[in-house]
């Protein structure tokens, strides 16, 4: 049986911008796959949306497996659609990134808020690179902004590099922690303590109350040397994803810092220096990889590595011929023969 063609690039573009959850998760779909062809058809969706996109509060929620971040979603996300926002809820996992398997769980998490037709919820793409991911990612935030989606929260698991690709493409990082955890700032890099905009205390409820209350202090001490994007220290606060506690205040943290950023034009700002990071970051994965693919190059390669590893070359001068291999046979009489 003959294949049905696909929805055409008109009807893409204007389902999203019309809010059609089946047309746009038709057009994350073309964004996720990694076919040329379908690359080609979603830059050039992407390109026509673009005047579309930067509407929507981006915000990326962090923390260890187990903290209740899927919980936090549904219980904040319900509210939020309940209040009348449309939100989509993307996440970044970096074990399917690596080996299609996944920390974050099955599609059983967030099942309410995945039922409800104000909320768009799209699990992680998987397979490629981390760096392919979080690119995924990002285009998909951009056709959920162009599809009218007010808020748009992003979900990884705390443990370094997805979460500092998480914070490049949001205007604000919440970090769940846990009460009763007192070494668990410790344990997180100074680096990434300063991509954080607000912390929230979860599970602050049954016997677990007084040991969260004590670890928001614990923890605000702890922070007080860190700045956030909004330019002061990120505040700490306790919830109950469970019991629906604390969630206003923490939505509430969140409205507040980008109330900061907006101010002289500071989100704006930040959004250019994102987007030219992140053309930086496609513009070196891209030349990685033609690298890799290059004949010559990867021909050299594995002769020149061994000569590195037994010492008979010194690894300047391997790299050096590796980059004049690949340049001589890109250069533009190269390209035209
Ligand atoms: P994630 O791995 O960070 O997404 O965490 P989950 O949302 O899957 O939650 C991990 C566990 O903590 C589950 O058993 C949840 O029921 C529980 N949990 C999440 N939030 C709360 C909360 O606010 N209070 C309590 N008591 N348990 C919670």
């Amino acid at each position: 049986m003959k294949k049905r063609p696909g929805p055409s690039l008109d009807d893409l573009e204007s389902g999203v911008i019309a809010g059609d959850r089946a047309l746009l998760a038709r057009a994350i779909t073309l964004i996720e796959s990694n076919r040329t062809d379908h690359q080609e058809r979603a830059q050039e969706l992407l390109r026509r949306l673009l005047p579309r996109t930067g509407g929507s509060h981006r915000i990326g929620v962090t923390g260890v497996p187990g903290v209740g971040k899927s919980s936090f979603i549904e219980a904040m996300g319900t509210r939020l659609v309940e209040q009348g926002r449309r939100l989509a809820v993307l996440a970044i996992d970096p074990s399917s990134a690596r080996t299609g398997g996944s920390v974050m769980g099955d599609k059983t998490r967030m099942g309410r808020l995945s039922m409800d037709l104000r909320a768009f919820v799209r699990p992680s793409p998987s397979g490629g690179s981390l760096g392919g991911v979080a690119r995924k990612t990002r285009e998909t935030l951009l056709l959920c902004e162009a599809a009218g989606y007010d808020a748009v929260l992003v979900e990884t698991v705390g443990v370094g590099q997805s979460e500092a690709m998480v914070a490049d493409m949001v205007d604000a990082v919440l970090l769940l922690l846990l009460p009763g955890a007192g070494d668990e700032l410790q344990g997180i890099k100074r680096g990434l303590l300063e991509l954080i905009d607000v912390v929230a205390v979860n599970k602050a409820d049954g016997d677990r109350i007084t040991a969260a209350r004590q670890a928001r202090v614990e923890y605000a001490s702890a922070l007080r040397l860190v700045r956030s994007r909004g330019g002061e220290a990120p505040p700490v606060l306790v919830c109950s994803s469970h019991k629906g506690t604390g969630l206003d205040a923490v939505w509430g943290a969140l409205r507040d810092h980008r109330s900061h950023l907006e101010v002289d034009g500071g989100l704006a700002k930040l959004r250019r220096q994102q987007d030219l990071r992140w053309m930086w970051a496609l513009l070196e994965e891209g030349l990685m990889d033609r690298f890799r693919r290059h004949p010559e190059t990867a021909a050299a390669l594995p002769g020149l590595e061994s000569a590195v590893v037994e010492g008979e070359t010194t690894p300047s001068q391997a790299a050096l011929q590796l980059l004049q291999l690949f340049l001589s046979g890109n250069s533009p009489r190269g390209v035209s023969e």
